[in-house]
């Protein structure tokens, strides 16, 4: 299986999209919010750090980011393919991550960009609502995505809780961040040739088999 990168603004789906997709292609979702939240949990200096950035929208410093994702790219569970959510951020990212890429002897595979409309953003981050406990994600807004009871994730019955930063100050912030980065990273990919936009407007379904299509048609050609 190609490696999947996502480039999609805050609360567009892309954690739903990676998991699901992961589930199909047994392949590892790699989502580096989720790993930066679970290092910010730490009592250390690290921690300390991390949990004033992220409570700020600011982006983690690259050092510490890159330290995190070469080593959980060098896990054996990454050999036939993964799926990276959140990561790269910025040029200087895409750009360190080619060199990555080459020194663990992978491939870039395929980008997917979500493209969606603003207020279908803000809807979606004040109803979001994440399992901390198996990473399941639901939305109180969205009718397909609605937990069985608002407060407890169905797969593993634990509580379920709103994002410290899933708040509309901190959309609005994030949001700049990404619009900042978007088009130089989508100019980027697209000089790769690896670079696939879908319609994040559309329902859950629609988009992933449009991603689903694109994946089949990517393993023909290889
Ligand atoms: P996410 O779960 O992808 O929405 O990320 C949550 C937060 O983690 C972001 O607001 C950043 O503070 C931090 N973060 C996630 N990915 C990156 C990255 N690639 N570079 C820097 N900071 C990141």
């Amino acid at each position: 299986m190609k490696n999947i990168i996502f480039i999609a603004p805050p609360s567009a789906g892309k954690g739903t999209y990676a998991r699901i997709l992961s589930e199909t292609y047994k392949i590892p979702h790699i989502s580096m919010g989720s790993m930066l939240r679970q290092a910010a949990k730490r009592q250390d200096e690290l921690g300390i750090y991390l949990q004033e950035a992220m409570a700020h929208a600011e982006l983690i410093q690259d050092e510490i980011v890159y330290r995190v994702l070469k080593e959980r790219l060098k896990e054996k569970d990454c050999k036939k393919g993964y799926i990276l959510d959140g990561f790269p951020r910025t040029i200087a990212q895409a750009e360190t991550y080619e060199e990555l890429l080459k020194e663990l002897k992978k491939e870039l595979g395929v980008v997917f960009v979500i493209d969606i409309d603003k207020n279908t953003l803000i809807s979606r981050v004040t109803g979001r609502r994440t399992c901390e406990n198996c990473g399941a994600i639901y939305n109180l807004n969205i009718e397909e995505s609605l937990p069985k009871n608002s407060s407890i994730c169905d797969n593993c019955g634990k509580e379920l809780i709103q994002r410290q930063d899933d708040n509309l100050e901190t959309f609005e912030a994030r949001y700049q961040t990404y619009l900042e980065e978007e088009k130089a990273l989508i100019d980027f990919y697209k000089k790769k040739k690896v670079l696939y936009h879908l319609n994040g407007n559309l329902s859950k379904e629609k988009v992933l088999s449009k991603m689903e299509k694109i994946l089949m048609e990517e393993r023909e050609v290889k």
